[in-house]
């Protein structure tokens, strides 16, 4: 779809069940803001392995949702213990936890959820226990809507992305089972699982939505600023001002303070990815996803078309 082209119409896309199989020869829709508010009342999960990865594959994403209706929450598996500065593991898992809640806080979440999987090694927990909280979180926060890592792209190398994809794609329709944990309808939960899913991926995946995070992109480099312990963006920008100076130099587009030296930065180096992603569309940033809309009942839509009174 060109860049200049208004809204596209979006492809039903058939899932692998009944009758169904997934398209791989898609044409990616660009989705632009939209005014008002057509997602009201629904619920979205931002979920992530790591404190960074919203902020970097979705944020735009979630901050164009949220404005456009939603409501959400920041659900994080790791405890993030691996990756940061820090005087000791400890200091690193309490230092990416404030971050983290940080972020949900800028993204406009409602909540940061941590389930403190170990980090870097997500792939020596079983899978099902994993499945198993988030069916539970899904039914108990009525959850329409995922965005995570996509299950399918390849070359994914950190095994915490690549297990949390898969986690988060068997719950999403064992959460709509009746057979599936059927305790916790004991309880008052009903079987509710998220029908729309927002797949983004580091490397190679399909990609059918492009989304234009233009509007968004101020709000989106803060948010990244909020990662100080790890990540490509927190304070980088200062770093190099403070670098630079020290040996009589200064990059202009870093400013005149730490602020200005972080904005810029993380506009400039963290986000590149996005302005790469958008720029054969025409745009100036965009964030990439293989986008898989509700399923529809070719019998029900059938019905709805031909049925007569008796
Ligand atoms: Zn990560």
């Amino acid at each position: 779809m060109a860049g200049g082209q208004a809204q596209a119409q979006r492809q039903r896309e058939l899932e692998a069940g009944g009758t169904g199989s997934t398209a791989y020869a898609v044409e990616p829709v660009i989705e632009r803001k939209v005014e008002g508010k057509p997602h009201q009342g629904k619920v979205l999960a931002a979920i992530q392995p790591h404190c960074d990865d919203i902020p970097i594959f979705a944020g735009g994403t979630v901050l164009k949702l949220l404005d456009e209706g939603y409501t959400g929450v920041l659900i994080t598996m790791s405890n993030d213990s691996m990756a940061g500065t820090g005087s000791s593991i400890g200091d690193i898992v309490l230092k990416n936890e404030t971050d983290t809640k940080e972020v949900a806080r800028r993204l406009g979440l409602k909540e940061a959820i941590f389930l403190n999987y170990p980090n870097h090694n997500m792939d020596g927990w079983p899978i099902l226990e994993m499945r198993a909280r988030l069916v539970f979180l899904f039914r108990a926060l009525k959850v329409d809507t995922v965005l995570v890592y996509d299950p399918s792209s390849l070359y994914e190398r950190n095994p915490d992305h690549y297990i949390t994809a898969r986690a988060v794609e068997s719950a999403c329709w064992m959460a709509n089972s009746e057979w599936d944990y059927p305790e916790h309808f004991r309880v008052g939960l009903t079987a509710h699982g998220p029908r729309e899913k927002y797949y983004f991926a580091r490397g190679p995946q399909l990609v059918n939505l492009v989304v234009d995070i233009g509007p968004y992109v101020d709000k989106k480099v803060w948010t990244n600023m909020a990662n100080v312990t790890q990540g490509p963006a927190g304070s980088q920008g200062a770093k190099l001002r403070r670098a630079l100076a020290a040996k009589g130099r200064k990059l202009p587009i870093l400013g005149d303070n730490d602020d200005t030296a972080n904005r810029a930065y993380t506009k400039q180096f963290s986000l590149a990815r996005d302005r790469q992603r958008a720029q054969p569309h025409g745009l100036e940033y965009a964030e990439y996803f293989h986008y898989i809309p509700p399923d529809e009942s070719d019998v029900e839509d059938y019905v709805e078309k031909h049925s007569v009174p008796i």
